[in-house]
């Protein structure tokens, strides 16, 4: 069947559900498990990837393969191409967009600056454009992040904090979405809600994360670099599992109101917001390697290291009271329950995929 089919009947909903929705970088890790919770609880859902070669493209396309499995479409497409995305809009009225498509990662913007621009300024002011005009227009999630409060050492961090001295191209390209997602609802009447997450992790997971790479290279008994703040600790991240943060994902859109444009005009004032979704519990690196090296009964070389000014950040720490009062967020796994179920995951993976 040819493909403007597939789309059709992936964005079907089930029975009990009126939700279709659109889920932008649906073979990137977020994108995956989104994309199964949506469709798991009936809702109807399309992917849209381009299939990138950040990190390893058959880790993207085995992912699709499970999303095939869940019956869920992914369309390989960019998310600047405005032609495909009006296509999109013309076959389906999707409710939602889940926009997760984005060039990821803090110090890969000092090799590929033009990526960061391309895919979340450029790609996202091309996904406003469609929801803008599609008729009805959908309301909008989409993926800011953590890394917008930069340099702040105030912690746990708040979203009304200062947004201001951002520390990478990626975290600026991040806080620019913020400030046009503003000018796309106060113009148009979209209703958008972006999502701060904090260090996401878990099965299915990035290669390009510290998690990931430091699991692969302590079973292959080779030195990871641990880098340290001022202060000689060790930097800190707000690990947040994977499950909780599509828990505050599908938890978000549920709480979203409908756009109140249609067509390109506005008709009344419509829901602007941004949410911290973290795990309100800081670990340090170290600690990160300590439990890794339990699970994988294997010890670590490790390289204590100055921070360099990569893109980094010391710390970060989430205050998650706005979206627990909003939508009942509320993250339940510790970083040992969470590393524990990527580390069989990665086993049983590389294990069946017989690369290290
Ligand atoms: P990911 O790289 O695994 O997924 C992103 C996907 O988007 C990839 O599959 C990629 O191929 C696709 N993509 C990139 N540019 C595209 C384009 N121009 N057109 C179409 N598809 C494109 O990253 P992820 O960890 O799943 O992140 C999802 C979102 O969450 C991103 O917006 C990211 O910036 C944000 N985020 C992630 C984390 C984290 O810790 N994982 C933290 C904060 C924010």
């Amino acid at each position: 069947i040819d493909w403007e089919k597939r789309v059709k009947m992936s964005a079907r909903p089930g029975s009990g559900s009126h939700k279709a929705v659109l889920v932008t970088g649906a073979a990137g890790f977020v994108g995956t498990h989104v994309s199964a919770a949506l469709k798991r609880r009936g809702d109807g859902v399309v992917g849209l990837d381009v299939f990138n070669n950040y990190y390893d493209p058959s880790l993207k396309r085995a992912r699709q393969k499970l999303l095939d499995q869940a019956d869920v479409f992914i369309v390989e497409g960019d998310i600047n191409d405005s032609e495909l995305l009006k296509k999109l809009f013309d076959l389906v009225s999707f409710t939602h967009v889940m926009h997760l498509a984005a060039q990821a990662g803090v110090r890969y913007a000092m090799q590929n600056p033009s990526s960061y621009v391309h895919s979340n300024i450029a790609g996202l002011v091309s996904i406003f454009e469609a929801c803008k005009s599609a008729n009805p227009q959908p309301a909008i999630i989409w993926a800011s992040s953590s890394s917008v409060y930069g340099l702040n050492t105030k912690v746990p961090f708040s979203e009304t904090d200062r947004t201001d001295n951002p520390a990478s191209l990626y975290a600026a390209t991040k806080k620019a979405g913020e400030e046009i997602a503003h000018t796309y609802n106060h113009i148009y009447g979209l209703s958008i809600t972006g999502l701060r997450f904090f260090t996401v992790y878990g099965p299915w997971g990035r290669p390009d994360m510290a998690y990931f790479f430091f699991t692969k290279n302590i079973l292959k008994g080779k030195q990871i670099n641990i880098y340290e703040g001022p202060d000689h600790i060790s930097v800190a991240r707000d690990f947040t599992y994977i499950d909780d943060i599509v828990r505050g994902c599908l938890g978000s859109l549920d709480s979203a109101e409908k756009s109140t444009g249609s067509g390109g005009k506005k008709k009344g004032p419509a829901q602007l917001r941004v949410f911290n979704l973290g795990n309100t519990s800081p670990v340090q690196v170290s600690k990160l390697v300590s439990i890794l090296e339990s699970l994988l009964k294997v010890e670590a070389k490790k390289n204590v290291l100055p921070m360099p000014r990569n893109g980094d950040v010391v710390y970060t720490h989430a205050n998650i009271s706005y979206a627990t009062n909003e939508f009942g967020y509320k993250p339940t796994t510790d970083l040992q329950s969470g590393l524990n179920k990527f580390v069989k995951w990665y086993l049983d993976y590389y294990s069946v995929n017989g690369r290290h």
